[in-house]
């Protein structure tokens, strides 16, 4: 494997890189080598507070908020070109802090700048309206930032998530503490230079590297919020939402998932087995919307395993900065002994193993957390692989024989974020597409995304939508004012007011 020298990162507060105030850093590792490649500054609560002070006095009395709009959008388009100019170098440090192959990071980059130009060009589009109520009032609306938002994100797609919601926020004027997830935080602490070297103003976008239970509770607890958003696990949402709501600080939620793959018998076997390996292992399968479940019509379940275990024989698994590699390491031990302990769960309750369920074999694979892409068979609804999100690369087959059926089963999990369904039936994809539960369906495809479509999800997945118009709105706030043009006054409680409307 490609051997790194060592990064350091401090923490942005206020426009500047300084040091925790304990002094501590915490040492990122490469999950393909398990060697240490960065030093990041160890936020504590008191430097949370800095940041959300720095945010607060920079929303208050900085420039970004009451900047002209086309101004905000220029700093915007700058950050996009930046992260363009840099797609190689983004994507290298994503590959070596989460195990992604170079293949993916680094085009994913292109996804990430576009994110920025969506948003940016609403920064002069947010607008209130007028309402009328009658002739003796004047009503308008203004639409406002929420204030200080404060971000937590995951490792999985470390500085895409990441823009997803700074990309809004900052459109919105809003300004921003960032908390990026400890097991992958360089690409999403690298946009800290980005943003200044484009001109975002000092304190507009604060970067607090740290752990979950420490700087991301201490973020998570500040009432100074005026929004939190968060991607990440379920049973992690569940614990901020209790600390965020005891302050009523607004939520945003994209939470697990366990997407069915449903494959009906008309398909042309072959896209459907492409789409299905595509879905289930891009990411090493480290992804909300993995298809974890392909739900196959039981007259072409044998052949689809069959053709699957072919098509993801031929995965090249490897360092993930050779940009031949298909797919790298899962990110930590934690995740390589949970994920294996999962197909153990599954062979114990009677599935069957029809493709990998281990490391793969060599010595370059020895010291890194890499695991094969894995095909469970014979799975029962009722086994906990069919039930849990796993978060690796592990599809569970499972076989149905009516429409009806496949949607019970798509239905029978608590998660409700991606479906793809395989037909060319288009009635029938339709009619799926309705009666699933999931904010994201896609049919003949799986995993698309773009900035001007809603993604989020129903059920244990979370609330709220990233992404489309209707995104900005999550950051402002419409702000009524009401206006008397009524030359007559009114004295409630002498003569004029007898007989008129009380509000
Ligand atoms: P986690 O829930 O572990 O972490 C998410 C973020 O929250 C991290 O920054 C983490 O910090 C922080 N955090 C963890 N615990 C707390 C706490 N008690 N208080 C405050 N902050 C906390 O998720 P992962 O990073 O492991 O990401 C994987 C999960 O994210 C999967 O469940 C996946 O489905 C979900 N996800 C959902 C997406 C969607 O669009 N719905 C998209 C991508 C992922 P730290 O890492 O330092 O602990």
């Amino acid at each position: 494997m490609t051997s790194v020298q060592t990064i350091q990162y401090d923490l942005l507060i206020d426009g500047e890189w300084r040091p925790a105030q304990s002094g501590e850093y915490f040492e990122v590792e490469n999950p393909a080598t398990g060697d240490s490649i960065a030093r990041m500054a160890n936020a504590g609560p008191e430097d949370v507070a800095d940041a959300v002070a720095s945010a607060e006095r920079a929303f208050l009395h900085g420039p970004w908020s009451d900047m002209d709009g086309g101004e905000r959008g220029r700093i915007m388009w700058r950050i996009a070109d930046l992260i363009e100019g840099r797609m190689e170098e983004l994507g290298r440090l994503e590959s070596i802090s989460n195990g992604r192959p170079i293949s993916e990071t680094a085009s994913q980059m292109r996804v990430v700048a576009s994110y920025f130009r969506y948003f940016a060009g609403f920064c002069d589009k947010i607008q209130g309206s007028t309402i009328p109520t009658g002739s003796s009032h004047f009503n308008y609306t203004v639409r406002v930032p929420l204030g200080v938002v404060g971000q937590l994100t995951p490792w999985n797609h470390p500085l895409m998530i990441a823009s997803k919601k700074l990309a809004p926020a900052l459109a919105a004027g809003c300004t921003v503490v960032l908390k990026p997830s400890e097991w992958a935080p360089l690409t999403p602490t690298e946009i800290g230079n980005i943003a200044l070297e484009a001109g975002l103003p000092p304190g507009v976008l604060n970067i607090v590297n740290g752990f979950g239970p420490t700087s991301g509770k201490a973020l998570a607890s500040d009432p100074r919020l005026g929004k939190l958003d968060l991607t990440g696990g379920t049973e992690t949402g569940r614990a901020v939402a209790q600390i965020a709501g005891a302050n009523l600080v607004p939520l945003q939620f994209e939470l697990g998932g366990k997407a069915p793959v449903i494959v009906f018998d008309d398909v042309k076997l072959e896209d459907a087995v492409n789409g299905c390996a595509f879905a289930s292992f891009i990411a090493s399968g480290q992804t909300c919307i993995q298809g974890s479940r392909a739900i196959v019509h039981r007259s072409i379940y044998n052949q689809f395993v069959e053709m699957l275990a072919k098509k993801v024989s031929g995965i090249k698994i490897g360092d993930p900065t050779d940009t031949q590699t298909q797919m790298g390491p899962v990110i930590s031990k934690p995740a390589y002994d949970r994920i294996l302990s999962y197909v153990k769960s599954a062979k114990d309750e009677g599935a069957s193993v029809a493709h990998g369920g281990k490391k793969p074999e060599g010595a370059q694979f020895e010291r890194g957390y890499f695991i094969e892409p894995t095909i469970l068979a014979d799975v029962r609804q009722d086994m906990r692989v069919a039930q849990e999100e796993i978060f690796g690369p592990v599809v569970c087959v499972i076989p149905f024989d009516s429409e009806d059926e496949a949607v019970a089963i798509a239905n029978d999990i608590p998660y409700g974020l991606g479906c793809s369904i395989w037909t060319r039936d288009v009635a029938r994809a339709h009619r799926v597409a309705r009666d699933v539960i999931a904010g994201v369906i896609w049919i003949n495809d799986h995993h698309r995304l773009h900035p001007a479509v809603p993604w989020g999800g129903f059920k244990d997945s979370g609330f709220g939508r990233e992404g489309s118009f209707e995104f900005i709105n999550e950051y402002t706030a419409p702000k009524y004012v009401c206006v008397r043009i009524d030359p007559e006054a009114v004295d409630w409680y002498g003569s004029s007011g007898t007989g008129r409307r009380l509000n």
